[in-house]
């Protein structure tokens, strides 16, 4: 008793949580964003206890400085600009770049 199994299995599990997470997050917006922003709270909790990488298409969804769940011409606006996609989180007016087309996968530093 006590001593947890760690195992590649409980990083999956979390991974999955994570991304079961975000949809009730979804299905909370817009009737109840606070509910989203819990959820996404939470997912990063996850995240970070288990040192699993939130998934790229799911990294898109939250501002990482104010921490809300972000919905595409709801709270988060989203700008192409000669061929890179500028989104704007409406509530801390944080900006994000992303490159169109190409797949950037440079930061991906996973063990
Ligand atoms: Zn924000």
């Amino acid at each position: 008793m006590g001593r947890r199994q760690v195992s590649g299995d409980a990083r999956k599990i979390a991974r999955e949580r994570i991304v079961i997470l975000f949809a009730r997050a979804g299905q909370f917006f817009p009737s109840y964003s606070e509910g989203s922003d819990r959820c996404v709270a939470l997912a990063r909790r996850i995240a970070m206890r288990h040192r699993v990488r939130i998934p790229r298409h799911l990294r898109r969804r939250y501002c990482r400085r104010c921490g809300a769940f972000l919905v595409p011409g709801v709270n988060l606006r989203v700008r192409i600009r000669r061929g890179k996609v500028v989104a704007t989180c409406l509530r801390c007016r944080r900006q994000r770049r992303y490159c169109l087309g190409r797949r950037s996968n440079g930061q991906t530093h996973d063990t």
